[in-house]
């Protein structure tokens, strides 16, 4: 018998070098020490183990059920790192988006969302249809791993597997972004969430006609309802179904951002169910603090309150540009330069709640009424005047130094959090008013 070779009882003979190259592969499948791994190897050798069932146990003792040394290693969720090149994983399927794309000059519809097990959540992109759905327990096996936006995401592709599994996947259901299906609340969507399924009443619709890639689109948009909150919604299909103060159920929706706050779309894939239930929609705003919501990047429909530090430069009396609605600067449009401009009113008032500070934005109607007069009345003051400014004067003295509840959507850009106000009101909550109101209960 050559040097180096150990006899194995039982009939079979492997050289040291085969128990070595054993080793070195359990040891990069495994992610465990080689010299470690080769020591139990050769002990179970040694012993008579046949060299295969010697590695199956080597392999469960690590944790490890994989059955073919060459496929890639079994994972759980929650370890799966970028740097794993090929996995598989034992998984619930929690949802499926479907989204068209445009591959090598054709069309092809690509499947995205949530899979689970006990320890984590991971993201997925499907490239061909493998036929599962929400709810599914599923072995994927040879999943590409990707990095995708700081996370590791599977690869689903051509080289990858997926069985059926008989017994149900469990999963950390509270740890779930939402339910087993997709279902979520208005308020906990976020930005890049696939696949998911809302119940809502439709608020506002409107129709629109949009320059899209293929010319002139008509499209839907408003705003959506549910008990958690409101979102504006954008039905790319324009269904004529929808119609507002009934109730949907919107399957298959995916969520951008726009103007910083999440927006809920329906694509083509999206299935629109009325509902006979109602539900009994959230009226109100969510109450934030300022540094909260700025930090947020925006947030739709929101309710602030804060003190107004200052009336900024373009307030009261103001034109506009009738081509692009931009507020004129010295007669003067900064995309069309000299125009007739359109006569408007606005506030933009600075509101602090010592958090943080955002601009408040008063249309028209909330400035008349801050203003306590028409814009009609205003235009008249200006005049006898003969200066406008005496309307943002008179704001001014109104308003600064004193707190307001603002309801709005708050956005975020380069120069700024603003505010664009739907309702400004005076709080009741200074010591003088509640006082007043307090009297005027006892007396009455
Ligand atoms: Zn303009």
């Amino acid at each position: 018998m050559p040097a180096g070779t150990l006899f194995i009882p039982g009939g079979s003979t492997y050289t040291s070098m085969d128990v070595d190259d054993h080793a070195e592969e359990l040891a990069s499948t495994l992610g465990v020490d080689k010299a470690e791994v080769k020591s139990d190897l050769e002990n179970l050798v040694e012993y008579s183990v046949p060299v295969d069932e010697a590695k199956q146990s080597i392999r469960r003792k690590y944790g490890s059920d994989a059955d073919d040394g060459a496929m890639p290693s079994t994972k759980d969720v929650d370890a799966v790192e970028v740097s794993d090149g090929n996995v598989t994983v034992t998984v619930r399927v929690i949802t499926v988006g479907c989204r068209t794309i445009q591959y090598q000059g054709d069309e092809q519809v690509i499947r995205e969302g949530i899979l689970a097990d006990e320890t984590g959540t991971i993201s997925y992109t499907a490239w061909q249809n493998f036929g599962f759905e929400p709810g599914d327990s599923v072995t994927i096996g040879n999943a590409g791993v990707r990095e995708w936006d700081g996370q590791p995401e599977l690869n689903i592709g051509q080289s990858s597997t997926v069985a059926v599994e008989t017994d149900s996947v469990s999963v950390a259901e509270h740890d779930l972004p939402c339910s087993i299906g997709g279902h979520t609340s208005l308020l906990e969507l976020r930005p890049g969430n696939r696949g998911r399924v809302v119940d809502v009443e439709v608020v506002e619709i409107e129709e629109r006609v949009i320059n899209g890639r293929d010319g002139q689109t008509t499209i839907h948009s408003g705003v959506i309802a549910d008990e958690s909150g409101r979102l504006p919604f954008t039905d790319w299909e324009a269904r004529s179904t929808l119609s507002s103060g009934e109730t949907f159920r919107f399957d298959d929706v995916y969520i951008r951002e726009f103007r910083g706050a999440p927006q809920v779309n329906l694509s083509t894939f999206t299935t629109v169910e009325p509902l006979s239930k109602s539900i009994a929609i959230n009226k109100d705003a969510q109450r934030v603090a300022i540094g909260e919501a700025v930090d947020s990047g925006g947030v739709f429909d929101v309710e602030v309150t804060g003190t107004v530090l200052e009336v900024r430069e373009g307030s009261g009396l103001i034109e506009r540009c009738p081509e692009c609605n931009r507020a004129l600067q010295g007669g003067q449009c900064r995309e069309h330069g000299t125009v007739e401009g359109e006569d408007d009113m606005r506030v933009k008032a600075i509101v602090d709640d010592g958090t943080g500070a955002v601009t408040a934005i008063l249309d028209r109607e909330l400035t008349e009424s801050v203003y306590g007069g028409s814009m009609d009345e205003a235009m008249t003051v200006a005049r006898d005047a003969m200066d406008k400014s005496v309307i943002a004067e008179e704001i001014r003295s109104r308003i600064v130094g004193r707190e307001y509840r603002i309801r709005g959507n708050l956005s975020v850009d380069e120069y700024g959090a603003n505010l664009e106000a739907t309702e400004f009101d005076r709080t009741d909550d200074d010591p003088a008013t509640r006082a007043q109101s307090v009297l005027e209960e006892v007396t009455s």
